[in-house]
């Protein structure tokens, strides 16, 4: 069965990174059926589309609702709600938002960065599928949420009551839509013919030079350039008039899109525009020269980790991790890394607290566990949210622990 491209529909051959099979990331496992149960594993392995560049994921056979029983909350992170918050001031600056404004997100989780604009006085509406998260926004942020999966059916509905948004936020969605082109053409149908769409995602470019292969996980079916972004937004009538270059998430493009008949104008966000399209082209996004070479970073990586996580243990020193983030997963899976060399990892999120890593088994406690027990090394798997973990356990160095990073290469500090 061959895979075609899920925009363009072209055969797809080259293969960009190919990291065998994995369970999927967010299938975390209850500690009563652990001891009983198997685990599916299914091929993970990214792809580019030789005809407009856009990397995804290969084709793979699930059950229907395969990736939904697992609900993320956004708001466990100190850094990423500070972002949100800096988000929301930057677009009522730039963009003139006030009372009179409307803004739609989607994906808008527990209302996290909807918050801001209600706040601001701005009427906000949020679009999440998941029920339970739509109803924790309601509930602590007042955020009303339409719960469903964002497509072209939702954005002509919405435009029918009469919804016609100033801002469409749509940050670190849409790598996560198997459907790109139909999530793209509702977007159209419900932003003002003077709005501003922002996308984020993570950058592909920032991914193959920092070797970032841990980003790859089922979930997550695109790796996007501003190459290929522009090409699908572009085939639904919306134009990319200005860009940002973000930390988050290891290096993310921001980009801002309008109407293609509007005439919107930033000279600052084009000057960057014009700066990441010239950089993506100087590193052969369009040809294939840019995507060759990636496929042996992973293995480089995986021998450096465990050759690291083997001399701790014949040393008798002890080693935990801290986050339980999906790209842990592909790592830990990737690299066989299971309890008998990293014994356990700690997670802010309660709901992942309690419970095992897919495929390896690995627990997961409060990071309090670190403090009771007094690890040597403390690996952190959310190498993104590294400076802000560095300064949350900065107990580590009472008992003269060192933290530990795999990506972008092995380092202990
Ligand atoms: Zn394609």
């Amino acid at each position: 069965m061959a895979s075609e491209c899920r925009f363009c529909k072209s055969p797809l051959e080259y293969v960009l990174v190919d990291l065998g099979l994995s369970p999927v990331s967010n299938h975390f496992r209850d500690p009563s059926r652990v001891d009983h149960e198997g685990q599916t594993f299914f091929p993970l392995k990214a792809l580019v589309c030789e005809s407009c560049w856009l990397v995804q994921l290969s084709d793979v056979v699930t059950p229907p609702h395969f990736y939904e029983d697992y609900a993320y909350f956004s708001s466990f992170s100190a850094s990423w709600l500070a972002h949100a918050e800096r988000y929301a001031q930057e677009m009522q600056e730039r963009l003139g938002l006030g009372s009179d404004s409307f803004v739609l997100e989607i994906a808008s989780n527990d209302g996290y960065l909807l918050q801001h604009f209600k706040n601001a006085g701005i009427k906000v509406i949020g679009v999440e599928p998941s029920d339970n998260v739509a109803a924790y926004a309601k509930e602590h942020h007042g955020i009303e949420s339409i719960v469903e999966f964002f497509g072209k059916s939702l954005g002509d509905a919405l435009r029918k009551k009469g919804i016609s948004a100033d801002l469409i936020a749509c940050n670190n969605v849409l790598a996560h839509v198997p459907d790109i082109g139909d999530f793209v053409s509702g977007i159209g149908p419900v932003l003002a013919p003077d709005g501003t769409l922002t996308i984020e995602f993570p950058h592909l470019l920032q991914m193959l030079t920092q070797g970032q292969f841990d980003t790859v996980y089922h979930e997550h079916y695109f790796y996007l350039s501003l190459l290929s972004v522009e090409r699908i937004l572009g085939a639904h009538g919306l134009t990319v008039y200005g860009l940002e270059q973000l930390n988050t998430h290891g290096g993310s493009l921001r980009v801002f899109a309008k109407h293609s008949a509007s005439e919107i104008n930033d000279h600052a966000l084009a000057e960057t525009l014009a700066k990441v399209r010239r950089d993506e082209a100087n590193f052969g996004l369009n040809s294939l020269a840019g995507y060759s070479g990636f496929a042996e970073r992973p293995a480089q990586c995986k021998a450096d980790l465990l050759s690291f996580l083997i001399d701790v243990w014949r040393q008798g020193k002890t080693v935990c991790g801290y986050g339980a983030p999906a790209k842990g997963n592909t790592i830990l899976n990737y690299s066989g890394i299971g309890p008998e060399l990293l014994p356990f990892t700690t997670d802010l999120s309660p709901q992942k607290q309690g419970k095992f890593l897919p495929g390896v088994n690995i627990p997961v406690f409060h990071p309090d566990h670190i403090k009771a027990t007094r690890p040597d090394y403390v690996l952190i798997l959310p190498w993104n949210l590294r400076e802000e973990i560095v300064q949350q356990l900065s107990d580590i160095r009472d008992w003269g622990g060192q933290f530990v990073v795999a990506i972008p290469k092995l380092e202990t500090f």
